[in-house]
C-alpha cells in the first residue's frame, strides 16, 4: 500500500564551502543528482567527506553556497523562509545517529510530539503515534521511557517519530552508527520496508559500504562530488 507521496529531487551544481577564519573549506564541489519520487538510496563516503552537509542541505537545515535544489520541480531555497520552515516541519522526516528522544517522555509521547506541534489534538496524536510505533514493531512498548528501551528500540522510536507525519522525504544520517551489526541490519531492513509501504523518498547516509549495498541505489561522495556505485 504505497501512499505515493514521495518527493522528486533534482540537485544541480551544488557547492558548499565553509569559511573558517581566513580558510575556505570546499566540502561539496559540484553535486548533480536526480532522485525519483519514492526512490530509496544510500550515500556512502568516509567520515568528513561531506555526506552530512549534503543531507542537511536536502533537509533545508543548511543552504548551498552555489547551485540549486529542486523539490518536485520547484527551487527549494527560493521559496520564502516561512514556506521552507513549514515544509521542513510537515514533509521532511529526520533520523540521526543519536536519536534525540526526550528522556522524560514515553515512546508514544515522543512520537506524538511532531503532530502536537503541528496542531493535532492530543487524542488523535497519541493514536497515530501508537500506529506508527506498531509499524516499527514497538506496539507493546508505548509507555516505556527511552531509558527503558534498548539502543535498537530507541532508534526505532526515532524512526516512528520521523514517519508519523507521513513525510514525502525521509533523511537519515548514520542511523545505525550507534548500533551493533545485527541491530543495524534490522534497522536498515525497517527503512527498506517502510519505504516500500509509505513511498517516502528516502536518503540514508552511512560510512559503511556493507550496509549501503543493501540499498537498490548507492552513491559515493568522492572529493566533493557524487559518483554512482555500480556492481559489487
Ligand atoms: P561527513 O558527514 O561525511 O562525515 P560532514 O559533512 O559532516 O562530513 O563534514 C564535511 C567537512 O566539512 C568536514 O571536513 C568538516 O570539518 C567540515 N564542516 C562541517 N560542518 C562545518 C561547519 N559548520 N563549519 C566548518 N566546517 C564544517
Amino acid at each position: 500500500m504505497s501512499e505515493g507521496r514521495g518527493r522528486q529531487i533534482r540537485v544541480e551544481g551544488l557547492e558548499r564551502t565553509y569559511i573558517k577564519g581566513s580558510t575556505a573549506i570546499e566540502v561539496l564541489k559540484g553535486i548533480d543528482l536526480a532522485i525519483e519520487a519514492g526512490e530509496t538510496l544510500a550515500v556512502v563516503g568516509p567520515s568528513g567527506s561531506g555526506k552530512s552537509t549534503l543531507l542537511h542541505i536536502l533537509g533545508t537545515l543548511d543552504r548551498p553556497t552555489r547551485g540549486r535544489v529542486l523539490l518536485d520541480g520547484k527551487d527549494l531555497f527560493r521559496r520564502p523562509q516561512v514556506e521552507i520552515d513549514r515544509l521542513r516541519n510537515k514533509d521532511i522526516g529526520f533520523v540521526f545517529q543519536f536519536h534525540h528522544l526526550l528522556p522524560e517522555q514515553s515512546a508514544q509521547d515522543n512520537v506524538a510530539l511532531p503532530l502536537l506541534i503541528s496542531g493535532a489534538n492530543r487524542g488523535e496524536a497519541l493514536e497515530r503515534a501508537a500506529q506508527s510505533l506498531s509499524e516499527v514493531g514497538l506496539g507493546n512498548r508505548l509507555r516505556h521511557l527511552p531509558g527503558e528501551l534498548s539502543g535498537g528500540e530507541q532508534q526505532r522510536v526515532a524512526i516512528a517519530r520521523s514517519l508519523v507525519m507521513h513525510p514525502g522525504l525521509l533523511l537519515a544520517d548514520e542511523p545505525t552508527g550507534n548500533l551493533d551489526p545485527k541491530t543495524a541490519n534490522r534497522v536498515l531492513e525497517l527503512f527498506l520496508d517502510l519505504n516500500a509501504t509509505h513511498g517516502s523518498t528516502t536518503v540514508v547516509v552511512t560510512h559503511s559500504r556493507e550496509l549501503a549495498r543493501r540499498f537498490p541505489r548507492q552513491l559515493a561522495v568522492v572529493d566533493g562530488r557524487l559518483e554512482e556505485v555500480t556492481g559489487a
